[in-house]
């Protein structure tokens, strides 16, 4: 049944996903500090970025559920990664929808607490017209509960460790790479299923 939905993951839009045990999964409380230092621009926008999530020891504690998960990655020109542009905005969108699917679909195979997880601020992915969070503000429920997915940052997950057991090379992108000499990275997300 899991093959199947490695079948799904990518028919909604990935490069690639494996099944991959949570025991592989390594937590890094460093990985997390990172967040806070140096400060990412979307530090405390939204509900799904720290400090609002339970960082490393509550993705510790969730991990205890679950055995299994879907690694997915989606593979993107540097070019794009690394620009400010809109384009950089819909693989962000591509890659929490993905994750959003694959969620919902090992909830109709019956894995009921299927989780996902994705990377980027969801506030500057899907609210960036909004000034605030809507969680944050107090002004109700998020505005994308299909879509937005809690970033694997600000728990620690180390993504490096986990391509690596995955099969899968992972160049390091910053905004300092040159596309010339490094043309592709991948954005990764994550969906734990009990
Ligand atoms: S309301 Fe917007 S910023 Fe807040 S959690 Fe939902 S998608 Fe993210």
């Amino acid at each position: 049944m899991l093959s199947k939905l490695v079948e799904q993951t990518c028919l909604a839009g990935a490069t690639d996903a494996k099944i991959v045990s949570t025991k592989d999964i390594s937590i890094e409380h460093h990985l997390a500090d990172m967040c806070k230092d140096p400060q990412c621009e979307n530090y405390g926008l939204s509900k799904s970025c720290p400090p609002h999530v339970s960082g490393p020891d509550g993705f510790r504690d969730l991990l205890k559920k679950y055995e299994r998960a879907i690694f997915f990655r989606i593979d993107v020109p540097t070019e794009i990664l690394v620009s400010p542009s809109e384009d950089r905005r819909e693989v962000f969108r591509l890659l929490h929808e993905i994750a959003a699917a694959t969620e919902l679909s090992a909830k109709e195979m019956g894995y009921d607490d299927a989780r996902a997880f994705a990377g980027g601020s969801c506030k500057r992915i899907f609210c960036h017209e909004h000034p605030d969070c809507r969680v944050i503000s107090g002004a109700g429920e998020c505005r994308y509960p299909d879509s937005a997915r809690a970033s694997m940052s600000g728990y620690g997950v180390n993504l490096f460790k986990l391509m690596k057991i995955a099969g899968w090379q992972m160049d390091r992108i910053t905004g300092d790479t040159d596309p010339e000499a490094t043309p592709m990275g991948s954005l990764t997300g994550l969906v734990l299923i009990e």
